[in-house]
Protein backbone atom coordinates (compact mmCIF):
# COMPACT_ATOMS: atom_id res chain seq x y z
CA UNK A 1 0.00 0.00 0.00
CA UNK A 2 1.52 3.31 -1.06
CA UNK A 3 1.71 5.97 1.35
CA UNK A 4 -0.05 9.54 0.83
CA UNK A 5 1.51 12.90 1.88
CA UNK A 6 0.60 16.36 1.92
CA UNK A 7 2.81 19.62 1.49
CA UNK A 8 1.18 21.99 2.60
CA UNK A 9 2.55 26.14 3.30
CA UNK A 10 2.12 30.05 1.77
CA UNK A 11 3.34 30.86 -1.78
CA UNK A 12 6.70 30.67 -2.05
CA UNK A 13 7.55 28.52 1.41
CA UNK A 14 9.29 26.06 -1.05
CA UNK A 15 6.07 23.12 -1.43
CA UNK A 16 7.61 23.12 -5.25
CA UNK A 17 11.54 22.60 -4.46
CA UNK A 18 10.96 19.97 -1.83
CA UNK A 19 8.39 18.07 -3.73
CA UNK A 20 11.10 17.74 -6.38
CA UNK A 21 13.69 16.56 -4.67
CA UNK A 22 10.83 13.96 -2.53
CA UNK A 23 10.00 12.64 -6.23
CA UNK A 24 13.68 12.71 -7.15
CA UNK A 25 15.09 11.11 -4.01
CA UNK A 26 12.24 8.89 -2.88
CA UNK A 27 10.26 7.87 -5.66
CA UNK A 28 7.30 9.70 -5.26
CA UNK A 29 4.53 10.38 -7.47
CA UNK A 30 4.55 14.30 -6.93
CA UNK A 31 0.96 15.34 -8.09
CA UNK A 32 0.88 19.51 -8.18
CA UNK A 33 -1.99 20.98 -8.91
CA UNK A 34 -0.44 24.52 -9.83
CA UNK A 35 1.91 22.37 -12.66
CA UNK A 36 -1.26 20.53 -14.10
CA UNK A 37 -2.92 24.09 -14.56
CA UNK A 38 -0.14 25.53 -15.80
CA UNK A 39 0.43 22.85 -18.12
CA UNK A 40 -3.50 22.96 -18.94
CA UNK A 41 -2.81 26.78 -20.07
CA UNK A 42 0.29 26.91 -21.83
CA UNK A 43 -0.95 23.92 -24.08
CA UNK A 44 -4.20 26.18 -24.68
CA UNK A 45 -7.20 23.67 -23.42
CA UNK A 46 -10.56 24.99 -22.45
CA UNK A 47 -9.54 24.71 -18.95
CA UNK A 48 -5.91 25.97 -18.98
CA UNK A 49 -7.40 29.14 -20.47
CA UNK A 50 -10.06 29.80 -18.35
CA UNK A 51 -7.73 28.75 -15.37
CA UNK A 52 -4.80 31.21 -16.39
CA UNK A 53 -6.62 34.44 -15.52
CA UNK A 54 -7.89 33.51 -12.12
CA UNK A 55 -4.31 32.25 -11.45
CA UNK A 56 -2.45 35.35 -12.62
CA UNK A 57 -4.61 37.39 -10.93
CA UNK A 58 -3.69 35.20 -7.39
CA UNK A 59 -7.26 33.56 -7.44
CA UNK A 60 -7.80 30.07 -6.78
CA UNK A 61 -9.99 28.11 -9.60
CA UNK A 62 -13.06 26.75 -8.71
CA UNK A 63 -12.89 23.58 -6.27
CA UNK A 64 -14.74 21.17 -9.59
CA UNK A 65 -11.65 22.23 -12.04
CA UNK A 66 -9.16 20.48 -9.55
CA UNK A 67 -10.67 17.56 -8.21
CA UNK A 68 -11.50 15.78 -10.51
CA UNK A 69 -8.00 15.70 -11.95
CA UNK A 70 -6.19 14.86 -8.52
CA UNK A 71 -9.20 12.05 -8.34
CA UNK A 72 -8.37 10.58 -11.69
CA UNK A 73 -4.83 10.90 -10.92
CA UNK A 74 -4.86 9.02 -7.86
CA UNK A 75 -6.97 6.21 -8.87
CA UNK A 76 -4.71 5.94 -11.64
CA UNK A 77 -1.64 4.82 -9.38
CA UNK A 78 -3.79 1.54 -8.26
CA UNK A 79 -2.08 1.94 -4.51
CA UNK A 80 1.02 1.30 -5.97
CA UNK A 81 2.95 4.18 -5.62
CA UNK A 82 4.39 6.93 -3.10
CA UNK A 83 1.43 10.03 -3.55
CA UNK A 84 2.58 14.03 -2.69
CA UNK A 85 0.12 16.25 -3.25
CA UNK A 86 1.70 19.73 -3.66
CA UNK A 87 -0.68 22.65 -3.57
CA UNK A 88 -4.39 20.20 -2.95
CA UNK A 89 -6.07 20.58 -1.13
CA UNK A 90 -6.72 24.11 -1.03
CA UNK A 91 -9.93 24.37 0.69
CA UNK A 92 -11.97 23.06 2.73
CA UNK A 93 -14.21 21.44 0.14
CA UNK A 94 -10.98 19.90 -1.42
CA UNK A 95 -10.28 18.69 1.15
CA UNK A 96 -13.82 16.68 2.20
CA UNK A 97 -13.46 15.68 -1.93
CA UNK A 98 -10.10 14.05 -1.18
CA UNK A 99 -11.27 12.07 1.53
CA UNK A 100 -14.05 10.76 -1.09
CA UNK A 101 -11.76 10.04 -3.40
CA UNK A 102 -9.57 7.97 -1.03
CA UNK A 103 -12.74 6.05 0.16
CA UNK A 104 -12.42 2.49 -1.74
CA UNK A 105 -8.60 3.32 -3.03
CA UNK A 106 -5.25 1.80 -1.11
CA UNK A 107 -4.58 5.49 0.52
CA UNK A 108 -4.87 7.05 3.26
CA UNK A 109 -3.44 10.98 4.55
CA UNK A 110 -0.32 9.63 6.42
CA UNK A 111 0.86 13.11 7.08
CA UNK A 112 0.57 17.02 6.44
CA UNK A 113 3.76 18.68 6.33
CA UNK A 114 3.20 22.06 7.41
CA UNK A 115 6.28 24.30 5.63
CA UNK A 116 6.07 27.58 8.35
CA UNK A 117 7.90 30.76 6.70
CA UNK A 118 7.84 34.54 8.01
CA UNK A 119 5.76 36.76 5.27
CA UNK A 120 8.67 38.99 4.95
CA UNK A 121 10.59 35.84 3.51
CA UNK A 122 8.04 34.42 1.39
CA UNK A 123 7.75 37.87 -0.08
CA UNK A 124 11.27 38.27 -1.23
CA UNK A 125 11.30 34.82 -2.05
CA UNK A 126 8.47 35.35 -5.14
CA UNK A 127 9.43 38.79 -5.94
CA UNK A 128 13.05 36.66 -7.03
CA UNK A 129 11.73 33.61 -8.13
CA UNK A 130 12.46 32.22 -11.19
CA UNK A 131 11.81 28.42 -13.06
CA UNK A 132 13.10 27.08 -15.79
CA UNK A 133 10.85 25.88 -18.51
CA UNK A 134 13.03 22.71 -19.75
CA UNK A 135 13.86 21.28 -16.21
CA UNK A 136 11.63 23.15 -13.77
CA UNK A 137 13.83 24.19 -11.19
CA UNK A 138 13.35 26.75 -8.91
CA UNK A 139 15.57 29.39 -8.00
CA UNK A 140 14.54 31.98 -5.22
CA UNK A 141 17.55 34.21 -5.13
CA UNK A 142 18.41 36.97 -7.32
CA UNK A 143 18.93 35.22 -11.09
CA UNK A 144 18.53 37.21 -14.22
CA UNK A 145 16.06 35.74 -16.38
CA UNK A 146 19.01 36.45 -19.49
CA UNK A 147 21.15 33.59 -17.48
CA UNK A 148 20.83 30.17 -18.39
CA UNK A 149 19.23 27.60 -16.13
CA UNK A 150 22.10 26.57 -13.46
CA UNK A 151 21.20 22.59 -13.51
CA UNK A 152 20.11 22.37 -17.09
CA UNK A 153 21.16 25.29 -19.53
CA UNK A 154 17.84 25.84 -20.33
CA UNK A 155 15.35 29.20 -20.40
CA UNK A 156 14.55 30.68 -16.64
CA UNK A 157 10.59 32.89 -16.82
CA UNK A 158 9.19 34.41 -13.86
CA UNK A 159 5.66 33.15 -13.50
CA UNK A 160 2.69 35.29 -14.06
CA UNK A 161 1.43 35.44 -10.61
CA UNK A 162 4.97 36.05 -9.31
CA UNK A 163 4.35 39.79 -9.05
CA UNK A 164 3.44 42.02 -5.73
CA UNK A 165 -0.18 42.47 -6.95
CA UNK A 166 -1.04 38.65 -7.08
CA UNK A 167 1.04 37.72 -4.16
CA UNK A 168 -1.06 39.97 -1.36
CA UNK A 169 -3.98 38.55 -2.54
CA UNK A 170 -2.39 34.92 -3.02
CA UNK A 171 -1.31 36.00 0.72
CA UNK A 172 -4.57 36.55 1.60
CA UNK A 173 -6.70 33.39 -0.19
CA UNK A 174 -4.15 31.36 1.20
CA UNK A 175 -5.23 32.47 5.01
CA UNK A 176 -8.53 32.94 4.51
CA UNK A 177 -9.44 29.63 3.07
CA UNK A 178 -6.66 27.29 2.63
CA UNK A 179 -5.15 27.72 6.48
CA UNK A 180 -8.21 26.37 8.03
CA UNK A 181 -7.78 22.91 6.62
CA UNK A 182 -4.85 22.55 8.71
CA UNK A 183 -7.01 22.46 11.81
CA UNK A 184 -9.17 19.92 9.70
CA UNK A 185 -6.14 17.75 9.55
CA UNK A 186 -4.65 18.61 13.28
CA UNK A 187 -7.87 17.36 15.20
CA UNK A 188 -6.25 13.87 13.37
CA UNK A 189 -3.03 14.59 14.94
CA UNK A 190 -1.76 14.25 11.28
CA UNK A 191 0.15 17.43 11.04
CA UNK A 192 3.87 18.16 11.31
CA UNK A 193 5.33 21.96 11.36
CA UNK A 194 8.69 21.77 9.30
CA UNK A 195 11.00 25.03 9.75
CA UNK A 196 10.98 25.84 6.16
CA UNK A 197 13.20 29.19 6.81
CA UNK A 198 16.43 26.58 7.20
CA UNK A 199 18.94 25.93 4.05
CA UNK A 200 16.73 23.36 1.97
CA UNK A 201 18.99 20.15 2.56
CA UNK A 202 18.03 20.57 6.05
CA UNK A 203 14.21 21.25 5.45
CA UNK A 204 14.65 17.96 3.13
CA UNK A 205 16.59 15.63 5.86
CA UNK A 206 13.27 16.60 7.76
CA UNK A 207 10.74 15.60 5.54
CA UNK A 208 12.47 12.38 4.50
CA UNK A 209 12.84 11.53 8.11
CA UNK A 210 8.89 12.33 8.98
CA UNK A 211 8.17 10.34 5.37
CA UNK A 212 10.40 7.35 6.49
CA UNK A 213 7.63 7.06 9.66
CA UNK A 214 4.97 5.84 7.04
CA UNK A 215 6.59 2.32 6.04
P1 LIG B 1 0.84 26.89 -7.12
O1 LIG B 1 1.76 26.52 -8.23
O2 LIG B 1 0.51 25.75 -6.22
O3 LIG B 1 1.33 28.10 -6.36
O4 LIG B 1 -0.54 27.33 -7.78
C1 LIG B 1 -0.62 28.42 -8.66
C2 LIG B 1 -2.07 28.85 -8.85
O5 LIG B 1 -2.82 27.76 -9.42
C3 LIG B 1 -2.82 29.20 -7.57
O6 LIG B 1 -2.59 30.52 -7.14
C4 LIG B 1 -4.26 28.97 -8.02
O7 LIG B 1 -4.70 30.03 -8.86
C5 LIG B 1 -4.15 27.74 -8.90
N1 LIG B 1 -4.29 26.50 -8.09
C6 LIG B 1 -3.33 25.56 -7.85
N2 LIG B 1 -3.80 24.57 -7.10
C7 LIG B 1 -5.09 24.89 -6.83
C8 LIG B 1 -6.12 24.27 -6.07
N3 LIG B 1 -5.92 23.11 -5.41
N4 LIG B 1 -7.34 24.88 -6.02
C9 LIG B 1 -7.58 26.02 -6.67
N5 LIG B 1 -6.64 26.69 -7.38
C10 LIG B 1 -5.41 26.12 -7.47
Amino acid sequence: MGRLAIIFGPPGSGKGTQSRLVSDSLDFCHLSTGDMLREASNIGSDLGLKARELMDSGNLVPDDMVNGIVAAHIHGLDGKKDVLLDGYPRTMEQAYALDRSLMGTQYNVNVVLSLTVRDSVLKERILNRKVCTSCGSIFGVPVSVLEPCGNCGGKLVVRGDDNLEALSDRLQVYRERTLPILNFYSDRGLVVVIDAERPVPEIFSSISKELSKFY
